[in-house]
């Protein structure tokens, strides 16, 4: 593709967009009565039009018949959460029986790691990178000391080169080849969440394999984001938010993957609660727990249908727009980002702007994180007074991350055109 620096191009790109209708599903933050541009869907996708009709439904089957709702509503409460599985393991590669929705991120976390984390003297370390996200590092941290073993022996940080920002993958599977039959989890994110790097998630989980350890991911920065396939490549467990690229509002419920070899296996130890017992039988109340043998066997509380509502309102928008039809224009529009920023630096005539998400096309998702090399929180406020809605990060990274469900060609052409006039004034 021959991308070109003028609101023409843009905008004939946006007319070729079979996806851009989508846009006028959501509502788009305004800025002096214009459109923001909105570039944080990786931190809080945005609304969908549809999300309070999904959730009144819910809150007018309530009012209507109280607790009959749970099996009378036109989506009775008792098994919302059944209507998941079909959409997600669309979004994460995976069988319908690998995955449920529940709770939130780091409470998944924590429970996956209950099963999948039973460190012995011989074996007890994790493997993740460095600079996780810091929710992901505190569990990794506790964890290892509810075990009693010390983090600093046992969480070992696989860290970029010197004067690199990504990781390659020969490392990360040579620490996890070093440490051998040490490890007990290899733990990544898919997608890291500061330098934007998609990892590859297949090539870690053979490693983890190959030394007898699980592979595991938090997905929080990749569901609905970059193409998954968690079952064929062998994944042991994964889990995600769906307030980021998944659209179902701030603190939405999240998710879980347990490849079937263990979702099966309901001797698997882990913390439960009665919503992951056998279905058949939950309600004789009988003592001894018995697993529903799928993912829905971590589930411990009854669902929350608000919340799944919200959540139901995005993921119906995801059928419809397809995982693959938005991976094609997410590659188009990350790309036009990046040679937008490379013709900024150009025109400035010096680097200001370093890109710390990897140039390889398949280690990227919809994020580009900018490293300021001058005045970046002068230019970061700047940015914001124009109407561009980005994200700082200490010390001096700015996130941006066009999506392809609702922003636009036109979006990232305008995002280009006020950095460049911005930087120019910190010359
Ligand atoms: C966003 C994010 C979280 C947030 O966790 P919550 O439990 O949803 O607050 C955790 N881990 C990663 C990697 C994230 O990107």
């Amino acid at each position: 593709m021959e991308y070109q620096n003028s609101w023409e191009f843009a905008k004939s790109m946006d007319e070729k967009d079979p996806l851009k209708d989508f846009r006028n599903r959501f509502f788009i933050p305004q800025h002096n009565g214009k459109d923001c541009i909105y570039f944080t869907g990786n931190s809080l996708g945005l609304q969908p039009k549809k999300t309070a009709q999904y959730v009144q439904q819910e809150l007018d089957d309530w009012a209507g018949m109280g607790v009959e709702g749970h099996f009378r509503a036109r989506n009775p409460w008792l098994p919302y959460h059944e209507i998941f599985p079909k959409q997600l393991s669309k979004i994460v590669g995976s069988k319908e029986n690998e995955v449920v929705v529940m709770n939130s991120l780091t409470v998944n976390l924590h429970l996956l790691m209950v099963s999948f984390y039973r460190p012995s003297k011989q074996r007890n370390k994790i493997i993740c990178e460095a600079k996780a996200f810091p929710s992901d590092q505190y569990a990794f941290e506790t964890q290892v000391k509810y075990h009693g073993y010390d983090p600093a022996e046992t969480i070992i940080e696989v860290s970029p080169r010197e004067r690199e920002y990504g990781l390659r993958t020969e490392d990360i599977v040579s620490v996890i080849k070093e440490h051998g039959d040490s490890v007990a989890v290899v733990l990544f994110g898919g997608v890291n969440y500061y330098t934007g790097q998609f990892f590859d998630l297949k090539a870690i989980t053979i490693a983890a394999h190959e030394v007898g350890a699980y592979a595991g991911f938090d997905l929080a920065h990749a569901a609905g984001n970059v193409e998954l396939n968690l079952h064929d490549w062998g994944v042991d467990f994964a889990c995600w938010c769906s307030y980021k690229y998944l659209n179902s509002g701030p603190g939405g419920v999240a998710g879980a993957y347990i490849h079937e070899k263990h979702a099966a296996d309901t001797e698997l130890p882990r913390f439960a609660g009665w919503w992951g017992y056998t279905k058949a039988t939950r309600f004789k109340m009988k003592k001894g727990f018995e697993a529903i043998p799928t993912a829905e066997g971590w589930q411990l509380s009854n669902a929350p249908i608000l919340s799944m509502a919200a959540h139901k309102a995005s993921l119906d928008i995801f059928d419809e727009a397809g995982m693959k039809r938005l991976v094609t224009k997410r590659k188009l529009l990350n790309d036009y980002l990046l040679f937008l920023v490379d013709h900024c630096n150009a025109a400035f005539g010096q680097k200001i702007i370093e890109i710390i998400t990897p140039r390889n096309e398949i280690e990227r998702g919809c994020q580009l994180s900018m490293l300021m090399l001058k005045s970046g929180q002068e230019i970061f406020d700047e940015l914001t007074r124009q109407g561009v809605i980005a994200d700082w990060r200490e010390p001096n990274v700015i996130r941006v991350a066009p999506v392809p469900l609702y922003n636009s060609f036109e979006d990232v052409y305008r995002f280009g055109e006020i950095v460049g006039t911005t930087i120019n004034r910190f010359k």
